[in-house]
C-alpha cells in the first residue's frame, strides 16, 4: 500500500530547509521518499492525500505527557468518587486530542499502564505512538506519594501498575524490575518534591544517590532509561550524578547543574506550561490551596532556570506534562520556550530531532526521511515564521499517521 502525501510546501526541521511543491510516500507505513514533486516518482496506483495550501512536517512528538490525567485540576472528592478503571478510560479522549493537535508519538511520564499504549497499537482508538513509564517511583512522602494527613490514599490502585512508594536501594532494584515487568519502557523517579503532592516540597531532594544509581543500573541492565522529575537544585544534581538521561522540570538549575548537564549530553524536558495550567485551574477553583500556592512560587523561577538552560545551549527536548494541563493543549510550550529566547527553529527540533533521539525513536520519529514512520503534519504555513501554527491545535489542519488520515479539517 502505497500512499503520496502532497503539500505546498516540506518543512525539514533538521536543517529549516523548505522545499516547495513537495510529495512524501508512504509504503505499508513507513516513508519511502520525499522531496519535490518534480524528482520523486509517484507510482500510478498510489492513494493520494491532498495537502493543498499546507506545509508538511514530520509529526511532533511530546516527550512528557500524562494521558491517564484528565488535565481539568485538581478536584479531590472527584478523585475520591473515581474507580480506577474510569482513570484509565480517561486515556481515551486525551489520546485522540493530543493526536488531533499533530503529536503523533509521545513518551507517557507516568500514571497511564501499559495497555494503553497496547490498545493504540492495536487500532482500538486512535492515538499517538507511545512509551510508557507506567508509574513514577519516590519516597515515601514524596511527589508521587498521594497519602492525605487523615490516612487515605488517592492513588488509583489499578492490577498492573507497581506502587508508586518506594524506599531503599534493595526495595528499589525489585520495584524497577516490577515497573519493567509491567511493560515500562522508561523508569521515571522523583528525585525532588513537587507541585501537585500533598506532602513535600519542590526544594527539597527526594530518594538518595544511591538508590537512584540503583534504579538506573536496573534499567540499563533491560536497556531501559531513567527519567527524573527534577525540580530542587539537589535533586536535579543528585539524579545526574546517578547517571539519569533526562531531567523533567529542572525548576532550580545553577552553572554547576548545567556543567553537568552538558557534560553527559544529558537532556532537559522544561515543561513550562504545567505551572502556568496549575494557576489557570486555581483560577477556576480547580486546585488546592497548597498546589496552587507552589504552582505560583514556582512560576518565575521556572523560567529563569529554563532561560540559563537555553543560552547555555543544553540539550531540550519538548514536553508539556499534559494532564496537568488539558489534553491538546500541548503546542503551547513552543511559545513559552521562544519567549525564552529559543530560536523558533530550535522549538521544533525540540518536538522532533531532539525529542526522538532523547526517547530512542532517533531515525523513526520526527523525520520525514526514508525509514522514518509515516507520521506528519499540515498547518497553513511556515511555523517558523509563524510558530502559532503549530501552538494552537485547531491550525493543524492535516494529520497523517503511518500513511492513514487521523485529522483532516479542510
Ligand atoms: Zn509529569
Amino acid at each position: 500500500m502505497i500512499t503520496a502525501v502532497f503539500g505546498d510546501a516540506l518543512l525539514d526541521p533538521a536543517t529549516a530547509e523548505l522545499t516547495p511543491r513537495a510529495v512524501v510516500l508512504i509504503e505499508d507505513g513507513i516513508v519511502s521518499a520525499r522531496g519535490p514533486r518534480s524528482q520523486v516518482t509517484v507510482p500510478k496506483d498510489a492513494g493520494v492525500i491532498d495537502g493543498e495550501g499546507l506545509t508538511l512536517l514530520p509529526g511532533l512528538i511530546d516527550a512528557h505527557v500524562h494521558l491517564r490525567s484528565r488535565g481539568n485540576g485538581r478536584d479531590l472528592g472527584e478523585m475520591l468518587q473515581t474507580p480506577p478503571s474510569l482513570w484509565v478510560l480517561n486515556a481515551v479522549p486525551a489520546a485522540r486530542a493530543t493526536l488531533e493537535a499533530g503529536f503523533t508519538a509521545v513518551r507517557d511520564a507516568g500514571g497511564t499502564p501499559a495497555g494503553v499504549k497496547l490498545a493504540i497499537e492495536r487500532g482500538l482508538f486512535p492515538g499517538p505512538r507511545m512509551q510508557v513509564a507506567v508509574t513514577a517511583l519516590s519516597q515515601t512522602g514524596g511527589h508521587t506519594d498521594q497519602h492525605f494527613a487523615c490516612g487515605i490514599s488517592l492513588s488509583p490502585q489499578l492490577p498492573d501498575v507497581p506502587s508508586s512508594v518506594v524506599d531503599g536501594v534493595e526495595p528499589m532494584r525489585q520495584r524497577v524490575r516490577e515497573v519493567i515487568r509491567a511493560g515500562a519502557d522508561w523508569i521515571k523517579l522523583c528525585t525532588s518534591g513537587g507541585v501537585l503532592s500533598p506532602n513535600d516540597s519542590p526544594h527539597h531532594a527526594t530518594l538518595t544517590v544511591d538508590e537512584i544509581r540503583a534504579a538506573v543500573e536496573e534499567a540499563a541492565a533491560q536497556g531501559r532509561q531513567v527519567m527524573a522529575h527534577a525540580q530542587a537544585n539537589a535533586g536535579i544534581k543528585n539524579a545526574l550524578r546517578a547517571g539519569v538521561a533526562s531531567i523533567e522540570h529542572g525548576i532550580w538549575l545553577d552553572g554547576d547543574a548545567i556543567e553537568m548537564m552538558l557534560d553527559g549530553g544529558r537532556a532537559l524536558v522544561p515543561t513550562l506550561v504545567a505551572p502556568l495550567w496549575v494557576i489557570r485551574h486555581a483560577e477556576q477553583g480547580r486546585m488546592p490551596k497548597w498546589a496552587a500556592d507552589k504552582g505560583r512560587a514556582v512560576f518565575e523561577d521556572h523560567k529563569a532556570s529554563i532561560r540559563l538552560a537555553i543560552e547555555a545551549q543544553v540539550r531540550i527536548a519538548f514536553g508539556t506534562d499534559t494532564g496537568v494541563g488539558p489534553h491538546g493543549s500541548n503546542g503551547e510550550e513552543f511559545l513559552l520556550l521562544r519567549e525564552l529566547g529559543m530560536s523558533p527553529a530550535d522549538c521544533l527540533r525540540a518536538a522532533t530531532t531532539v525529542a526522538a533521539e532523547v526517547v530512542g525513536w532517533k531515525g523513526r520519529a520526527g523525520t520525514l526521511e526514508p525509514g522514518a514512520w509515516g507520521d506528519l503534519i499540515g498547518v497553513p504555513g511556515n511555523p517558523l515564521d509563524d510558530l502559532e501554527l503549530v501552538a494552537r491545535p485547531d491550525n493543524v489542519h492535516l494529520v497523517v499517521q503511518g500513511g492513514e488520515v487521523r485529522k483532516d479539517r479542510r
